[in-house]
């Protein structure tokens, strides 16, 4: 069983704030400043450049990798760290179309995260061989996975609603219509059991800033299956892809497997951040955290509901439907957020009119959400949000 005192003793959390945005970044693991000290001056202030041999700097990307293939149910050897999301959307995308030249059809839903909408736009004019983005309501997907489909390309949690999607049942009907299927764990890794193996998911995505803990910024992952991973091209074939990198070759040859996924410099020191952040899970079950998910994501609904009957729910009521967060709708949610975050409960607004709230059982318990609880009835009701300084908007929601 999951220790969760010992967990959320490994953050470094504000003094009187209750952290309802792991979601969107994770809180600071406290040995992320010994780890990334000592990357900095032992390893880049003493060994300068040796350290991508001596610190074992090169082999970061996949070593890391085979400790988040672990959290999301993939084979060893077959998932790479580098780049944004947004980037490895894109090259799993690329790749994919490539492995279905007849079809023309990407189907994903509307209630993507839009950069991956945005990247599929853009690559599909830059192939300029007509394929076609097909977006529709999350809950029709399995109604328009026909054999025009070349790739189902979906994100598992609904960043805005918390509304899951069925992976095993959605990759084996698009494998049924002879099909691709990518998916973005971008809200799953670390929130939930993922099993991308037992389900057959051909790619899989997803970053680690946000219920990972690897800091801002932090790099992204990709997963290729197995059966894919040596044939697949990437379309991003940079030299750290290359079979041979220092053999400095005019010409590209892909590297082995999962390495061709790789495309420049890894991100050192923001690895190491994600190394120290990837230790608390040496202490936490996902299945622990995914039960004390649920109980603390029900007991928030309850409460919430109770006190303020001027929001709904627009999170899946069934726990085992949701991803880990909760979100209410609400017509002034973005003063609403606000007057929150000025009283100490951070959560965020997601246009047009949603205030989600995400946990984070490694840092959040029953008492963190009992204290927002109070604080949002006390907003709600006494309609706190309604003051000018709450309502213009920053450039981050
Ligand atoms: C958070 C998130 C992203 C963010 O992409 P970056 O390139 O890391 O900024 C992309 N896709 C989904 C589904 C997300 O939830």
């Amino acid at each position: 069983m999951t220790n969760f005192l010992a967990t959320k003793a490994m953050f470094d959390l504000p003094e009187g704030k209750i952290y309802l945005d792991g979601n969107s970044l994770g809180a600071f693991p406290k040995a992320a400043t010994k780890r990334m000290t000592q990357t900095l001056e032992q390893e880049w202030g003493e060994l300068l450049i040796t350290g991508w041999n001596k610190a074992g700097w090169m082999e970061q990307p996949t070593k890391i990798g085979d400790r988040i293939a672990k959290l999301i149910g993939a084979e060893t050897g077959h998932v790479v760290m580098g780049d944004t999301l947004s980037i490895k959307v894109y090259q799993a995308l690329a790749s994919a179309l490539e492995m279905r030249p007849d079809r023309k059809i990407i189907l994903s839903d509307n209630g993507n995260f839009p950069t991956d909408l945005y990247m599929a736009e853009g690559l599909i004019h830059s192939l300029g061989l007509q394929h076609q983005l097909k977006t529709v309501d999350p809950t029709d997907v399995v109604n328009h996975i026909t054999d025009d489909v070349a790739v189902v390309m979906l994100t598992q949690v609904d960043y805005r609603t918390g509304r899951l999607h069925d992976m095993k049942a959605i990759t084996k009907q698009a494998h049924d219509a002879g099909a691709l299927v990518i998916w973005d764990l971008a809200h799953s890794a670390g929130a939930l059991p993922v099993h991308v193996a037992a389900c057959n998911a051909d790619f899989a995505v997803g970053c680690t800033y946000k219920y990972l803990n690897g800091g801002p910024g932090a790099p992204a992952f990709i997963y290729v299956a197995p059966r894919h991973a040596d044939t697949v091209r990437p379309a991003l074939s940079g030299w750290l892809g290359h079979a041979a990198p220092f053999a400095f070759d005019l010409n590209y040859t892909a590297g082995n497997g999962i390495e061709r996924m790789r495309v420049g410099t890894p991100p050192i020191l923001q690895l190491a951040a994600l190394e120290s952040a990837l230790d608390v899970w040496d202490m936490a079950d996902i299945n622990d955290v995914r039960a004390k998910s649920i109980e603390l994501t029900n007991r928030f609904i309850a409460g919430v509901e109770a006190a303020c009957p001027m929001l709904a729910l627009a999170s899946p009521r069934d726990g085992k439907m949701r991803g880990s967060q909760v979100s209410f709708k609400f017509e002034h949610g973005y003063a609403a957020i606000q007057a929150l975050i000025a009283r100490g409960v951070i959560g965020d607004f997601r246009a047009p009119d949603i205030m989600r709230f995400g946990f984070t059982p490694l840092y959040i318990d029953e008492n963190d959400v009992d204290r927002a609880i109070a604080i949002i009835a006390d907003v709600m009701q006494n309609s706190l949000w309604n003051r000018d300084e709450y309502k213009t908007q920053s450039r981050v929601t």
